[in-house]
């Protein structure tokens, strides 16, 4: 029979896994949020992850439990796992990604390297975090946040007067406040562990951000061979082992003048940043989440060109139509690779993406964007 992945969550990383369970002969079933969602082309339950009722009537026809997001609440999972159901990654290593503070803590106490930060509760103590750094931070609100929305730069405790009186109400407790990092680029290592502890990486990647959104993706980040590479995979691995986390996990880095690098975010399922694997490496990040939490061999990570770019499409066409820009982008650039997520677009939103592969990290680039360019 075949083996049967359950995933939570029908947004775009669910339906990118779907292509491979077919390869591989995987029945992958999706519980989708609404009708119409983009993993809508997988078999698909529609209901609320809230509901304990609910994800416990979907898992119980499939081997393994795995997620398109990190959103479904401690007490959903717990009741998975109290069932006896297979929950990759686990809700202990989720709850470090559920929320930013929890996160800063636990990867503070392991001494790994994170931005100044602390928790502040009231304007008070957000002003004396100004005072020792500069007068300018960074402010967090723990959950919630995408897409750099709940990410603010602050120069008075005014700025977030907001989420400070929502303090009260959102069962928040305190907001993240970190040291601004005067980063020289953004860079992200994905891994792959298994349950049985295997574990594999992919070439570090340059990422570049556009107002808190990933804009482009460079694999590998150029310049980065040996020691930056050899920090970012060691840092990757170190959290993946330390936290138990299964399946796939994408940590976002500072890059420093002086080159330390230091953890922003942490990501357990397939990412946004490792998208170009699917066109560029042996392994795609999909692929191997779905091998990865089902305890299976991982696969190789290596690259199949020597440099890929990934271009976000970002909002999509104003007239709505993507199909209509096919024929000219499709002959235009017969050498990129074009994912749409089945999305409509709306301004900012990420309906697809563009992947072009080759020698040339220039060339490549340039082509990249040309060709997601064809969808603005
Ligand atoms: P989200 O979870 O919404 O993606 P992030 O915490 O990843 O938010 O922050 C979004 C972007 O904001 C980052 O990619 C980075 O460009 C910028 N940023 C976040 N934290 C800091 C920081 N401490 N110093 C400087 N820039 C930051």
């Amino acid at each position: 029979m075949a083996l049967r992945v359950g995933v939570i969550g029908g947004g775009q990383l669910a339906r990118m896994m779907v292509p491979p369970a077919i390869e591989l002969g995987l029945d992958i079933r999706v519980l989708a949020e609404d009708e119409g969602m983009s993993a809508g082309i997988a078999a698909s339950a529609v209901g609320d992850y809230h509901d304990t009722p609910t994800v416990l009537g979907f898992a119980r026809d499939v081997d393994v439990i795995t997620f398109d997001h990190e959103h479904v609440p401690q007490e959903v999972l717990g009741a998975l796992v109290d069932a006896g159901v297979a929950v990759h990654p686990g809700p202990a290593a989720l709850a470090v990604a559920q929320d930013k503070l929890v996160m800063r803590a636990r990867l503070s106490e392991l001494s790994l390297p994170v931005p100044d930060w602390a928790a502040v509760a009231d304007a008070g103590a957000l002003q004396a975090f100004l005072d020792d750094h500069g007068g300018r931070a960074i402010v967090k609100t723990p959950r919630g946040g995408y897409d750099g929305k709940g990410v603010r730069v602050v120069r008075h405790p005014d700025d977030v007067a907001d989420w400070l009186t929502d303090l009260q109400t959102n069962g928040f407790g305190a907001l993240l406040a970190e040291e601004l990092v005067a980063f020289t680029r953004e860079l992200a290592q994905s891994v792959a562990r298994r349950p049985s502890g295997e574990i594999v990486a992919w070439p570090v990647v340059e990422t570049v951000q556009r107002d808190g959104v990933c804009a482009e993706v460079i694999a590998p980040a150029p310049d980065s061979a040996g020691r930056i590479a050899d920090a970012a995979e060691e840092i990757a691995v170190r959290i993946a082992t330390e936290l138990g986390v299964t399946g796939v996990l994408a940590v976002e880095l500072f890059q420093t003048e002086d080159d330390r690098l230091l953890i922003n975010e942490l990501a357990m399922r397939p990412h946004n940043t490792g998208h170009w694997s699917i066109d560029a490496a042996t392994t795609s990040q999909f692929e191997q989440h779905l091998r990865a939490v089902l305890d299976l061999p991982l696969g190789a990570t290596g690259m199949l060109a020597p440099s890929a770019v990934m271009i976000n499409v970002l909002g999509g066409p104003a007239d709505g139509d993507i199909a209509a820009r096919y024929p000219g982008a499709l002959h235009a650039f017969p050498e990129a690779k074009f994912h749409f997520y089945g999305k409509a677009p709306r301004p900012g939103r990420k309906v697809g993406h563009v992947t072009v592969a080759g020698d040339d990290v220039d060339d490549v680039t340039y082509r990249a964007r040309a060709a997601a360019a064809r969808f603005d």
